[in-house]
């Protein structure tokens, strides 16, 4: 029997060990997945240390973790490095290997909307980070729209504004939320002006809350733009992190049946 575990704060509302034990039942596998709650204030050796304490095989760690997920492990994937946070982390070898499954998982969500030349994304926190190194290495050019000046830092390779300084003076065919408006604060996650100006020249609108109609996602609507919200990010990034944790690479189909029927897709 192998344990895995999501670990984060809060975590009493992850559904991925649902997920997870739904794809480890389908595909035969004798493993268990459990949720783990660490004070916010863990460092990436008290995260290590936690890891092996537990017994772990593998993990998927979330907010506020995820740079100190990263900094734990013994060896680091090359795209987790480029975007300064993992979510997955694999024992091999009494070795921690760290992986960022949010990126690519990210591409698969938008699969559907075809050939993005350029993108804003609002909000710079880590998600942001990934979303944009992802869209980046799929040739779109990127520009990051936040509240505050204070992350430009982590966005050198992109176009950066303050809310203070944007002007909506080009058109964006993807228009990207990735601040929690609609989940820890109502609302929208800029100016409703200026979004409304954003969304009309834009062709598509994600936003990486899901389980509600946010009110980016409504406006968006309004605007007949594509629309799709996180519910599938969530879901390709597990995926993705599965196929990590048992080696798996050919079973994506059943991976994914099995995590759709978890969600009620
Ligand atoms: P961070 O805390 O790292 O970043 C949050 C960003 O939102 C920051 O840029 C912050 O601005 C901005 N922000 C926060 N509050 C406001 C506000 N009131 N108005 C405008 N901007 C605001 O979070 P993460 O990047 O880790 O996560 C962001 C979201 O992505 C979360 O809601 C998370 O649940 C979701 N997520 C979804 C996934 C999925 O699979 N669907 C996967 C991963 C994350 P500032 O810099 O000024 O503080």
């Amino acid at each position: 029997m192998n344990y895995y575990a999501v670990i984060g704060n809060p975590i009493a509302h992850s559904i991925s060990p649902r997920l997870h034990n739904n794809a480890f039942e389908a595909l035969g596998i004798n493993s268990v997945y459990s949720r783990y709650l660490l004070d916010t204030s863990a460092s990436a050796s008290k995260l290590r240390q936690k890891f092996f304490a537990l017994g772990l095989s593998g993990a998927n760690i979330t907010v506020p973790f995820k740079e100190i997920a990263l900094e734990c492990a013994d060896e680091q994937d090359e795209l987790a490095k480029k975007i300064g946070s993992a979510n997955t982390l694999v024992l091999n070898a009494g070795k921690i290997h760290a992986f960022n499954t949010d990126a690519p998982g990210f591409m698969m969500a938008i699969a559907e909307f075809e050939n993005i030349k350029n993108a804003l994304i609002i909000g710079a926190g880590g998600t942001a980070r990934a979303l944009a190194h992802a869209l980046k290495a799929s040739g779109a050019e990127v520009s990051v729209l936040n509240r505050s000046e204070g992350r430009a830092g982590a966005f050198s390779e992109f176009a950066y504004f303050s809310a203070q300084d944007f002007k909506a003076s080009k058109s964006y065919e993807l228009i990207v939320n990735t601040t929690p408006a609609g989940l820890t604060f109502a609302g929208l996650p800029c100016d409703k002006k200026l979004l409304d100006e954003l969304f009309s020249g834009a062709k598509y609108a994600f936003d990486v809350v899901y389980g509600r109609d946010t009110e980016f996602i409504k406006l968006a609507k309004a605007k007949n733009l594509m629309v799709k919200d996180g519910l599938e990010m969530l879901l390709y990034q597990a995926v993705l992190a599965f196929e990590h944790f048992s080696g798996k690479k050919n079973e994506r189909e059943k991976i994914q049946i099995a995590m759709r029927k978890a969600l009620s897709l």
